[in-house]
């Protein structure tokens, strides 16, 4: 079997990114309490998927927030290391999750899963977005109402739940509402 990719492995692929690069992006307080973010482990699931470097943070509220940065891949036209950023925090902008996130990217950039495709973009999905999706399926196609109850039923995790939904659905038919 082939060695599974993590972000250390296409690193060189994007612009190189620096803790100056990060520090002018955001401002003082988001930087240090981002890197305070970064040295407690507080975000979850990193994952690399295409060129977008996600992860959640549990943070005070019930559900967490979703973290992402928009990597430029090298050699592009603009030498800029970032194409876009996105947290779902009250803040948002460049917020100290955006940091925390980045300084993980920059220190750390092993611990970031690859993801590609159609698990990519099912892995940016929150809880509810999933339920909501799955419910959907249900009605197009009542026969996954059935093979869902069968895989619940051997107690399987949300991980395995969100790896059985392409083989419960045609792939292209997934694609278009996700
Ligand atoms: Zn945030």
């Amino acid at each position: 079997m082939a060695k599974v990719q993590n972000g250390a492995d296409l690193k060189g692929q994007f612009e190189p990114l620096s803790e100056d690069a990060i520090q002018a992006l955001t401002d003082g307080a988001s930087f240090r309490k981002g890197y305070q973010s970064y040295l407690h482990h507080a975000l979850a699931e990193p994952t690399l998927s295409e060129s977008v470097l996600r992860a959640w943070c549990h943070g005070s509220q019930r559900s967490p927030y979703r973290v992402e940065a928009t990597l430029c891949p090298t050699g592009g036209e603009s030498a800029r290391p970032l194409a876009d950023t996105f947290c779902r925090c009250p803040r948002g902008g460049f917020c100290k999750h955006v940091v925390a996130l980045l300084l993980i990217w920059l220190h750390e950039p092993e611990s970031f899963v690859v993801r590609s495709g159609l698990m990519g973009r099912l892995s940016m999905k929150s809880h509810e977005e999933l339920t909501s999706l799955l419910e959907q399926l249900m009605q197009r196609q009542p026969d996954i109402a059935e093979q869902s109850h069968l895989i619940l039923g051997t107690g399987s995790t949300s991980h395995v739940i969100k790896s059985q939904f392409s083989k419960l659905y045609p792939v292209d038919a997934l694609y278009k509402l996700l």
